[in-house]
């Protein structure tokens, strides 16, 4: 480990989905506005490698890294907040750390020895806690554990925390707990009992947290802060507040508030390296909250009832919304809802369409009308991923005439695969992180839309699918005006398609979400947004 390197720990307590990850991230943000090099990791305590096999009604997006890496989705936030990226090394679960045990036991490298959880699982979760801190390119590690104090699957996780105190010694090492400060209607009181009850778990575990954080509808007034401080055995001070919040981009400025940045530096005998400067964050925030127009997108999915399915998506639209001042409305519309009668009701109000990435065949249909919808009646439209390939698949119906076009993963036995595996995946038998996966090249067309949104002609974007547009048909894609716009140089793999004659209607093969930040907004999607707003002008 890097012996100048200080290590946060975040855990959580009462309930899940308390924002450790905006915590983490908001945190992340307030030291590197100070000057600090920042990175944030995730352990998560359930037994799958990565989320890349969950079903995104599980466990919300599975978010890709440059490195290929498929991650758990608040990754994503830290790097929109941070601006850095993140890797493999940023995302462990205990099914990778068990994975990587027995390798090593079956290796011999343990050999004559018992293997057990305590040391074995235990080195292994400290050996990837430091993993990043090694080399000295952080000041600080911060790390989130995913779960709740108590969680039988946690416990390795929280083992290992309290070993890693004496591993950095003091000054270097710090617990912040995450909690929840329940309101009780009926009492009109604002209770501790919980608070209190999952801290003395993390006293049971031989955790004492240095900070507590404390999710609350209310303020918390001083008398609640006092209980907290003298139950939970932490310094009054270091009872931070954490009210709801409007939007999670007001959290790091809340948490500079309630100086919990400070009492970090304080612990941890770090001074700021620079003035705080957080500039760039709040011009953001203000043209997030005062547009001076207004759009309605759809996104059309199949996991629409899980918004957090399509949490980058989502959050792209909020960058890039505040950089052209423009509030968007963003529908999410099930595509299984959507058929050739009653298409004309869903998306007659929106003012954009976007098909969003997916797999498989249920609400497949819904999306093809929904092309042809922004097809035939000149409406922005933007397909990612999934999305491209069914704008693909459409105009070769329907303007092509290739009545049965489709994807193989669709129908296998489609006369016409206009989209097909990609001949690298036909050999692969195994689900797990075999996809084509992270960071590829890809050249664009001058004068492209695409081009024009990135203001150059060679770009890097994410990947995750094993399907790919059928260079076979091009030349007749090509000739009635679907262009390919953007392939990659090596493979000569159809990235992006356009189509001519229509104001604005980009499918991408990769995923330009991945790489949207709050002071990084994607351009295609501000190009989009912008079409979007020239449209409702017109309507
Ligand atoms: N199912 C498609 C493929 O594997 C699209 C994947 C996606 O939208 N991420 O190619």
């Amino acid at each position: 480990m890097g012996q100048s390197t200080k290590y946060i720990f975040i855990t959580g307590g009462v309930t899940s989905s308390l924002g450790k990850g905006i915590i983490a991230a908001s945190l992340g943000k307030l030291l590197q506005s100070r000057g600090f090099s920042v990175t944030i990791q995730k352990f998560d305590p359930y037994l799958n490698i990565d989320p890349g096999t969950l079903n995104p009604y599980e466990h919300g997006e599975c978010y890709v890294t440059d490195d290929g890496a498929e991650t758990d989705l608040d990754l994503g936030h830290y790097e929109r907040f941070l601006n850095v990226t993140t890797s493999q090394s940023n995302n462990i679960t205990t099914g990778r750390i068990y994975n990587n045990v027995i390798t090593k036991e079956r290796k011999g490298e343990f050999l004559g020895k018992t293997v057990q959880v305590i040391p074995h699982i235990t080195d292994e979760i400290k050996s990837n806690f430091y993993k990043l801190g090694h080399d000295g390119k952080y000041d600080v590690v911060i790390t989130e554990i995913g779960g709740c104090v108590g969680d039988i699957e946690s416990l390795p996780f929280i083992e290992a925390v309290r070993q890693a105190r004496w591993d950095l010694g003091p000054g270097n090492f710090l617990v912040i707990h995450l909690t929840l400060i329940p309101y009780l209607k009926a009492a009109k009181e604002l209770k501790t009992k919980p608070t209190q009850h999952s801290v003395k778990q993390l006293l049971e575990a031989g955790i004492q947290p240095d900070i507590l954080v404390c999710r609350t509808e209310y303020h918390l007034p001083p008398d609640v802060k006092k209980k907290l401080a003298l139950f939970c055995n932490v310094q009054l001070n270091s009872v931070i507040e954490a009210m709801d919040a409007e939007s999670i981009y007001d959290v790091p400025l809340l948490m500079k508030k309630e100086k919990l940045d400070e009492r970090v530096m304080s612990k941890l005998k770090l001074s700021s390296k620079t003035h705080a400067d957080l500039e760039d964050w709040k011009d953001f925030l203000g043209r997030l909250k005062n547009p001076t127009q207004e759009v309605t997108i759809g996104l059309i999915g199949k996991y629409v009832s899980l918004p957090d399915s399509y949490k980058s998506i989502i959050e792209s639209f909020t960058h890039a919304g505040a950089a052209v001042e423009c509030k968007v409305n963003l529908k999410l519309i099930s595509s299984e809802e959507i058929n050739s009668e009653n298409f004309s009701s869903k998306l007659d109000e929106l003012d954009g369409i976007l098909v969003a990435p997916g797999f498989g065949e249920r609400g497949f249909e819904g999306k093809i009308e929904t092309v042809r919808y922004a097809r035939e009646n000149q409406v922005p439209f933007f397909g990612i991923c999934l999305g491209m390939q069914v704008a693909v698949i459409e105009f070769s119906r329907n303007v092509l005439g290739l009545e049965e076009a489709n994807s193989t993963e669709m129908d296998p036995k489609t006369p016409h695969p206009v989209i097909g595996l990609m001949e690298e995946q036909k050999k692969i038998d195994q689900m797990g992180g075999t996809m084509r996966l992270g960071s590829y090249a890809c050249d664009l067309k001058k004068g492209s839309k695409a081009a024009l949104a990135y203001g150059k002609t060679k770009i890097q974007e994410r990947h995750r699918h094993r399907y790919e547009f059928n260079n076979e048909y091009l030349e007749q894609v090509e000739s009635k005006g679907m262009i390919a716009t953007g392939k990659n140089p090596n493979t000569g793999l159809v990235e992006i398609m356009e189509l001519k004659n229509h104001p604005w209607f980009v499918g991408v093969q990769f995923h330009p979400e991945y790489k949207s930040t709050v002071l990084n907004p994607q351009p295609l999607f501000v190009k989009f947004i912008q079409a979007a707003i020239d449209n409702k002008k017109q309507k």
